[in-house]
């Protein structure tokens, strides 16, 4: 955890920060980062599927620029799940993103809000086969501020996108920072 109790409790700081990156980039807010069994962040990303260009190696303005698909574009072929990594991700995986964790040998989800717009993708392993052996085991969602506040931002996205104006949530992303904005509403998440 973070010293202060107002701050996004690690190792869903970077997650977050890419998640509000992406909401003030018009993107959908959401964020993922890959996490060693060290705890080292060897990869990180986040949607950009609203945005004309990506480091090297990651997607935009395509509908799969999802925030995992972009940190796991950046794991070398050969990473085996032996490799004990870890995803954080704001929002559950969906299909998609669930499809790229199997291919990229990542074993452990933890997410920090269910995906409503995706529910049922738990039940995809029930199908069998390889899809159920790699099928990475998920952590969440964990509830509390930061469920409400991963939320908060895929509402404010919406709403921004509804009325064709980014100025729907202002004083969220008038906050500078992800911190900031997470401080201030901390008292009502
Ligand atoms: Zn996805």
């Amino acid at each position: 955890m973070t010293g202060h109790p107002s701050s996004l409790p690690l190792p869903w700081h970077l997650p977050f920060e890419l998640a509000w990156e992406a909401l003030r980039a018009g993107s959908r807010p959401v964020g993922a980062v890959l996490v060693d069994a060290d705890g080292r962040v060897v990869a990180a990303g986040r949607n950009r599927s609203e945005e004309a260009s990506a480091p090297p190696g990651q997607l935009a303005g395509t509908a799969i620029a999802h925030a995992e698909v972009n940190a796991l574009a950046q794991l070398p072929t050969g990473a085996r799940a032996d490799d004990g990594l870890r995803l954080y991700t704001t929002l559950e995986p969906c299909l998609l993103c669930s499809g790229a964790l199997m291919h990229s040998h990542v074993r452990h989800v933890l997410y920090a809000a269910p995906d409503p717009q995706w529910r049922g993708v738990e039940n995809v392993p029930g199908v069998g086969g390889l899809i159920a052996e790699r099928w990475a085991r998920r952590e969440g969602p964990v509830g509390g501020p930061l469920a409400a506040f991963s939320r908060l931002l895929m509402d404010s996205w919406a709403m921004a996108r509804a009325s064709a104006a980014p100025a729907a949530a202002p004083d969220l992303l008038d906050a500078p920072t992800v911190h900031a904005a997470y401080a201030a509403l901390l008292p009502h998440l």
